[in-house]
């Protein structure tokens, strides 16, 4: 094929829907989105502590033209640009990497380390695809920018913090998100994943995850001597049993084809082999679609607990701290089906797939929780001949959160620039 042959298919795709991006739109775009990828990708930051990463957003937008806001509950940023009278709508990325090693091997890859929230040295890395995410607002950033003819009233980008610790949303609604800025009429967002090629977007009506709620038991004995278990209760022990219990609630209690998972992600008991601790703590997480089951699982899980601690003659009752408790993000279904033919008209129809919920979380639920209509989509990130790969070997691409995430970036940002412009468009019409 051609040259002229590509650009006389590209434009005629263009005209038959005015409010996709034209490639000549995300080309120009795009050369700085992804220098502003890797620059990102190399230099992650951990959630609440994305100083310079918010930094190098704001400078870009305040580049474009757009009036930004720092330091909205730490790290927030809030980028708005007004063009007339109408709606206002919302694109929020993350700004938040995680604690990990980064094993992707890319020339780019992160080889950061810094102290977490307690301390530590860690490494860091953007396993989470929030780098992409942020890469792709500033490319549709530009174009929306380029384009004011294209649509009227007001775009609000936000860059929120700590998601992957879950209190950037909420810090920056109570900094006022909603309140020194105009209330968005509808709030988008959407995530990279390997559960799809690169190329595709994913559209979830309705529930779009899971409600997580994450515990913290801990569990009372009694310390003493390895070699004289009989003058000790051993934590440890009923710890174990607890852990299998546990599994119960989803296989034996919850009813069949309701979604409930039960997750104990760290066992933290004991100094020394021939020492019993006084205590063990566990840390749960906990998913669920309905709020009915919700509600059985986390009763169930305090029930068995207790009577855990009680069978193996604990000297008092565990103690369950709830530390995290995040609604599911709920999509909009009339608006999710109204942009589903906007995607399909910008990207192809063969590249808008719908998807079953996630079982992952995310703190998004709480824009949409303010009376907010929401729409969060899934980007495609996959390398799509190591996904076929994948898919007919019964195999899975690394998942969000491994150290070998790694989103096949060329054609991932452009397709996340196209889709994030169709839909911004198609909202501010
Ligand atoms: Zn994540
Ligand atoms: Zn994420």
């Amino acid at each position: 094929m051609n040259w002229k042959h590509v650009l006389l298919v590209l434009s005629l795709t263009a005209l038959a829907s005015a409010q996709s991006a034209s490639s000549k739109e995300v080309a120009a775009a795009y050369p700085d989105a992804q220098a502003l990828y890797v620059d990102i990708h190399q230099n992650p930051e951990l959630s609440g502590h994305e100083v310079q990463t918010a930094a190098k957003l704001a400078g870009r937008l305040r580049g474009l033209g757009y009036d930004v806001t720092e330091h909205v509950r730490g790290t927030g940023i809030v980028a708005i640009l007004k063009n007339g009278a109408g709606p206002t709508v919302m694109l929020r990325t993350e700004l938040d990497a995680l604690p990990g090693e980064e094993k992707t091997g890319l020339t780019y890859a992160s080889k950061l380390r810094t102290k977490d929230d307690a301390g530590h040295e860690v490494p860091v890395m953007h396993a989470c695809g929030h780098d992409l995410h942020m890469a792709a607002m500033v490319g549709t950033a530009a174009v929306m920018a380029h384009s004011k003819n294209t649509w009227h009233g007001t775009l609000m980008l936000i860059g929120q913090p700590a998601e992957e610790t879950i209190g950037g949303a909420k810090g920056m609604l109570a900094d006022g998100l909603l309140t020194r800025f105009p209330k968005p009429a509808v709030a988008v967002a959407m995530h990279v994943a390997n559960l799809l090629p690169a190329g595709k977007v994913g559209i979830t009506p309705g529930v779009f995850n899971t409600n997580a709620d994450a515990l913290r038991v801990t569990i009372y004995g009694k310390g003493g001597h390895g070699a004289a278990p009989h003058t000790t209760v051993d934590p440890i022990v009923i710890a174990a049993r607890t852990i299998l219990a546990l599994q119960t609630i989803p296989s034996r209690e919850v009813k069949p084809g309701e979604m409930a998972v039960v997750t104990v992600g760290y066992v933290h008991a004991g100094t020394k082999d021939n020492i019993i601790p006084d205590q063990a703590e566990l840390g749960l997480t906990v998913r669920t679609r309905s709020a009915e089951v919700r509600k059985q699982v986390l009763a169930a899980i305090e029930r068995i607990t207790k009577a855990e601690a009680e069978a193996g003659n604990a000297p008092r009752a565990p103690t369950i701290e709830h530390n995290e408790a995040i609604d599911a993000v709920y999509n909009d279904p009339a608006l999710a089906e109204r942009l589903k033919g906007t995607l399909e008209a910008a990207l192809g129809k063969e590249n808008v797939v719908m998807e079953e919920p996630i079982p992952a979380s995310e703190d998004f639920a709480y824009y949409v929780e303010q009376g907010i209509a929401g729409f969060y989509f899934m980007l495609g990130g996959a390398d799509p001949e190591k996904f076929a790969e994948a898919e007919a070997g019964g195999t899975m691409l690394p998942s969000n959160h491994s150290p070998l995430f790694a989103p096949d970036v060329d054609p991932a940002l452009h397709t996340g620039i196209e889709a994030e412009v169709a839909v911004l468009r198609e909202l501010l019409k």
